[in-house]
């Protein structure tokens, strides 16, 4: 054995022991330490020959990369739909690396047993029924995929190809509708090989809404003639958080084939809330369903779970099959579900959450903060030299400039706020203006947080 690693291994209690004195200074000055850094990192340093050990490794990290990482962990990153990492999942994270199992099926560990109770707490928490199944994959943009591979194999069983067989091709243009879709259902469109430009965007609401038109849906679909489609549905946009009328579109499915997936990446956390649960009313009747983790669950990255209706579908489309693994029969392990073959067990951060605060927890997390959406997108409205571009619907304040929107004054603006170190918000267009997001997923977030970003942007040079 190499020295270093004789070394670590016999000293191993007190090198966990720093790592997590190191982590927590880090944790207790999160707050404190500026947002986001915005100046160059190092340049890349030669590849190490003979290494540090870990205790070197890790006084070289503190040296040259701590001080550049952002303060997304905490309470005032508010750009994209960022969440942190309540105290349990952290502790989860920390076991799910160091029992590092494997977490592609049942062999030889309970593992994989404890991402079923995970799934199906997930489950019951979305307000879906048993006939979902599901399973963690690393964020929205997978579980978007994983949903729409399902429907490909679906479009296929329409038409009586097999597509996991016969290609993407061999099932001939694919018809993709959605109101106002999240990007990366184009690229899982582009992966699949069913193309971006399959991708038509339905008319939406009138009133600067971002929820589909149904009616508009319905004509769409009318006129494909009985082709079937696969629609796709969302349940809370990320630029005002608004929610397709997901009963109406599944009605729709008495006179159209379609496969129904929803993108309810951050939304479905509405089901929480019982003042907010109606914006999901009609989840469960989904075909495949997408809900990100890593966003307002506050487990660490990576962390996403899919659902769908149609495992047999899914295992057609995700089965590996090789004479050591043998043949996927009965409840198929993972790897026959996902994309990964050997992954980590993402489960254990959620399951440590989940159990630590139980639904009441999570639903204090999501309920706070909406109200402190609320409490900023008021403050903003107050502000002068501020507008707001959309009502503050859930938990996404989307403003900008009262006068001269121009990207560069816009950008601008965010460049200033992030270099105060206070708060780090992302730009955005919505109905063709230049804007802003302020996005509260964070468990750390407090009302003192968000009076510090107001004052930030009140402070900012608007002229
Ligand atoms: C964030 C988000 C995604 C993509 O999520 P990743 O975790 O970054 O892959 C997809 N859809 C919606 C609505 C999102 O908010």
């Amino acid at each position: 054995m190499h020295r270093h690693l004789a070394d670590d291994l016999s000293r191993l209690p007190d090198l966990l022991r720093s790592a997590q004195d190191f982590a927590a200074r880090e944790l207790a000055g999160l707050a404190a330490r500026p947002v986001a850094r915005l100046d160059g990192a190092p340049g890349p340093a030669p590849l190490p020959a003979d290494g540090t050990g870990a205790e070197g490794a890790l006084a070289r990290f503190a040296d040259r990369w701590a001080p550049g990482f952002s303060a997304s962990a905490g309470p005032r990153y508010l750009g994209f739909v960022t969440g942190g990492a309540t105290p349990a999942s952290v502790t989860g994270d920390w076991l799910t690396s160091a029992y590092d199992q494997n977490g592609s099926g049942a062999a030889g560990s309970w593992a994989a047993a404890l991402e079923h109770e995970t799934v199906r707490w997930l489950r019951e928490l979305f307000g879906l029924g048993e006939e979902h199944t599901g399973a963690f994959v690393t964020g929205a943009t997978v579980s978007n995929t994983v949903g729409l591979a399902i429907g490909r194999e679906w479009l296929g069983e329409r038409r009586g190809v097999d597509v996991s067989h016969a290609g993407a091709a061999a099932l001939g243009p694919v018809h993709v509708l959605s109101g106002t879709p999240h990007s990366s259902v184009a690229k899982a469109l582009s992966v699949l090989g069913i193309g971006r430009d399959r991708l038509r965007e339905v008319p939406v609401l009138p009133g600067g809404r971002e929820a589909v038109d149904v009616a508009a849906l319905d004509a769409a679909l009318s006129a494909l003639d009985g082709r079937p489609a696969i629609v796709v549905a969302n349940a809370g946009t990320v630029n005002t958080v608004d929610f397709d009328d997901l009963r109406a579109i599944a009605a729709l499915r008495e006179r159209h084939a379609f496969w129904l997936h929803v993108d309810a990446a951050f939304g479905g956390f509405a089901a929480l809330s019982p003042a907010h649960a109606h914006l999901v009313d009609g989840l469960d009747a989904a075909d495949s369903v997408c809900v990100d983790l890593h966003k307002w669950l506050n487990v660490p990255y990576d962390a996403a779970v899919q659902f769908s209706r149609r495992r047999d579908l899914q295992t057609r489309v995700f089965h590996n099959a090789s004479p050591y693994l043998g043949l996927p029969t009965g409840e198929p392990d993972f790897l026959h579900v996902t994309p990964e073959n050997s992954r980590r067990l993402r489960a254990l951060p959620a399951w440590f959450s989940l159990t630590a605060y139980g639904r009441d927890g999570h639903r204090e997390i999501v309920e706070r903060n909406v109200a402190l959406a609320a409490r900023c997108g008021a403050g903003i409205a107050a502000t002068d030299g501020l507008r707001l571009l959309a009502p503050v619907r859930l938990n996404v304040v989307c403003f900008t400039l009262s006068e001269d929107p121009t990207p560069e004054r816009v950008a601008a603006l965010a460049r200033s706020v992030a270099a105060s170190g206070e708060a780090f918000l992302t730009p955005t267009v919505f109905g063709g203006v230049p804007g802003l997001r302020a996005a509260f997923s964070n468990w750390r977030t407090t009302d003192a947080d968000v009076d510090r970003v107001l004052a930030a942007l009140a402070a900012a040079p608007t002229g």
